[in-house]
């Protein structure tokens, strides 16, 4: 009998391993992929975004948002960046900071992998490979796992599944499924920090640029980014369009009019040009790429480029997307421990809650918070 079974060998499995093992328990990870951490080795384009110098509550939504905000505080105040950062600094891996965003200071996502499975090893914690849970039972004295060979006996156990995204990773979303058989509530999961689809010229295929950039729901302004959008295989993407995409799609799936207003004229000199004598057409090329100049122009109206808007028509699916928004009703977990209340010895930790982050290193900096809590916790 274990003194804790942790199914799910991702980021929060193996934190919350790592700090269960640390104070002298008994831990078992059980993993469907034959390698634990599959999901690391893309994050942050390759190079694993881990952190940000600045994490704040507000940076995560949820179904209620000020209850999700609430959520994160209690977890961030408890285990924030600070505490990661020391974390990584004492396992012996070296870091740096870009912008605001931690990195491994190889620039590669598998060092931030490979320092985790070092002390996964060094603290001897047992992991079986291959092993795709199927059920999952409530006992006397714990809980009984299973998949179609194995069964497996814990005390606790800690259910850091993932939520549904980047499937070919390892996470589709199975845990929901034991987790309603035990009582328990989930919000819908969507894809979220993903694409935005829309139509325009295909002039545009492959054009990025530099704007101010607004989602719309129902005519109002919800939120502005600003950064790159690009013009991607008949979507929206870049990563201002991510930080909008997770309520633009709970908007779209809620049957909202959902729209994206793109302001190229947002810190740019045009006006300056145009009072040198430069005509319009010319001055606009000075400050905006050329194609989109060329798709939108109209003689008279350089204003147009302030409030250029694309109707949203979908979004992109679980293969394009970073996170899930949805998951276990964060009504249902304490945030002082990460255990379920109503299934008592039972852990959630990670994306597989109801709690996203933006874009720039907020997700793993959830899984880290939230597996500590859990595995010191158990
Ligand atoms: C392309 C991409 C880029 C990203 N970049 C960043 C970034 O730079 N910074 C950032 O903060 N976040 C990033 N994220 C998000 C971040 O990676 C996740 O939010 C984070 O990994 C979630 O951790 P987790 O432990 O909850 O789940 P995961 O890391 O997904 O781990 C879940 C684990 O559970 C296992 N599992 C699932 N079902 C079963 C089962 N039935 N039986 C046994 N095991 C099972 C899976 O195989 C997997 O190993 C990115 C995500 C993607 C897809």
């Amino acid at each position: 009998m274990m003194d804790c079974i942790i199914v799910g060998g991702g980021v929060s499995g193996m934190f919350a391993a790592i700090t269960a093992a640390g104070q002298g328990k008994k831990v078992l990870i059980l993993e469907k992929n034959d390698c634990l951490g599959k999901k690391i080795l893309i994050t942050g384009n390759g190079r694993c975004n881990f952190t940000n110098e600045i994490v704040n509550p507000l940076y995560y939504s949820s179904e209620d948002n000020a209850k999700g905000h609430a959520f994160a505080d209690k977890v961030l105040s408890e285990c924030g960046n600070d505490k990661l950062l020391e974390m990584m600094s004492e396992l012996g891996m070296s870091f740096y900071v870009r912008e605001g965003y931690y990195y491994p200071k190889t620039d590669e996502a598998v060092t931030f992998r490979d320092t985790l499975i070092n002390e996964i090893n060094r603290l001897g914690i047992e992991v079986v490979y291959n092993y795709n849970l199927r059920s999952i039972k409530r006992t006397d004295n714990g809980f009984e796992l299973s998949d179609k060979n194995n069964i497996y006996h814990g005390k606790k156990v800690i259910l850091a599944m993932g939520g549904k995204a980047a499937p070919k990773t390892g996470s589709s979303g199975d845990a929901y499924y034991y987790l309603e058989g035990l009582g328990h509530k989930i919000i819908p999961p969507l894809p979220a920090l993903t694409t935005l689809k829309t139509d325009y010229p295909t002039s545009l295929q492959g054009v990025n640029a530099l704007a101010d950039i607004t989602l719309l729901i129902d005519d109002e302004r919800i939120a502005t980014e600003h950064g790159f959008i690009k013009y991607y295989k008949g979507m929206l993407s870049g990563i201002p369009i991510y930080q909008l995409s997770t309520r633009a799609a709970k908007a779209f799936n809620g049957k909202c009019k959902v729209e994206i207003l793109v302001d190229f004229l947002a810190d740019t000199n045009i006006d300056k040009a145009i009072s040198r004598g430069l005509d319009e057409r010319n001055a606009l090329y000075q400050s905006i790429n050329p194609k989109i100049v060329d798709a939108y122009y109209e003689e008279g109206n350089i204003q147009l480029f302030s409030s250029v808007k694309y109707e949203i028509i979908g979004y992109g699916d679980y293969n394009s997307a970073q996170c899930t928004s949805g998951g276990v009703d964060i009504n249902e977990i304490s945030p002082d421990t990460m255990e379920s209340k109503v299934c008592p010895g039972l852990y959630i930790t990670g994306e597989l809650m109801d709690i996203t982050g933006r874009c720039g290193g907020y997700n793993i900096q959830w899984a880290f918070s939230t597996g500590v809590i859990a595995g010191s916790n158990i």
